[in-house]
C-alpha cells in the first residue's frame, strides 16, 4: 500500500493539562508502531504540529481519532501529499521541544521569528521540521 503524509495543527483546549503531553506521546509510540506510522510532534505556545507518515488508510484512521480528540480545536490541515519513502521512519512519534523552535528557526521558515504554523506553508513547515530532526534531539 503506497505511502503519505499528512501535516496539521491545532490549539490546546481547557481539557488539555500539561501531563497530557507524555501520555499522548506514549499512546502515540505504542499505537503507531502497531499501525505502521511514523512522524514527529512539535509543540510551544499552546500549538501542536505534527507529521504523520504511513499508508493512507492508516494515516486517515489516524487523523478522524485525533480530530475527535477534545484536548485540542482549530486543527488546520496543512498538507497532505502522496510520498515515496518516509523520512521520519526512525520515530513512532518523534517530540520536539518547544526550545527546538528558537527565533531563527522561526524566522528562516515564515515570516516573523514566532512560531506561527497557521500562517506557513505545507512547504515551509515540512522543511522545518526535516531540518529540526537534523539539528536537535528529537525525544
Ligand atoms: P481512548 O484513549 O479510549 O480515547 C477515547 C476518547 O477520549 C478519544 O476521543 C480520545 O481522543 C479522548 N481522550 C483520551 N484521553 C483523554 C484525556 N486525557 N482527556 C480528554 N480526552 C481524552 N494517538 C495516536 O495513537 N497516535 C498519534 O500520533 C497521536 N497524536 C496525537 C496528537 C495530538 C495533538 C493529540 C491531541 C492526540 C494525539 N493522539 C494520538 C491521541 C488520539 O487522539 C487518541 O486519544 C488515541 O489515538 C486513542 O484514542 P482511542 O479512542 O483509541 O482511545
Amino acid at each position: 500500500m503506497f505511502l503519505v503524509r499528512l501535516i496539521y495543527v491545532s490549539q490546546t483546549t481547557d481539557q488539555f493539562k500539561s501531563e497530557d503531553i507524555k501520555n499522548i506521546l506514549s499512546a502515540s509510540k505504542e499505537n503507531n508502531a502497531k499501525a505502521g506510522l511514523t512522524g514527529i510532534l512539535g509543540f510551544s505556545h499552546n500549538t501542536f504540529l505534527q507529521c504523520l507518515e504511513g499508508s493512507r488508510k492508516a494515516v486517515n484512521a489516524l487523523y478522524h481519532q485525533i480530530l475527535n480528540d477534545e484536548r485540542h480545536q482549530n486543527i488546520i490541515l496543512i498538507e497532505y501529499a502522496e510520498i515515496a519513502q518516509r523520512e521520519f521512519s526512525k520515530w513512532g512519534m518523534g517530540y520536539l521541544p518547544d526550545t527546538a523552535l528558537t527565533s531563527s528557526i522561526n524566522l528562516k521558515y515564515s515570516g516573523n521569528d514566532q512560531f506561527t504554523p497557521y500562517e506557513m506553508t505545507g512547504d515551509s513547515v515540512h522543511k522545518m521540521l526535516l531540518e529540526l530532526c537534523d539539528q536537535v534531539e528529537v525525544i
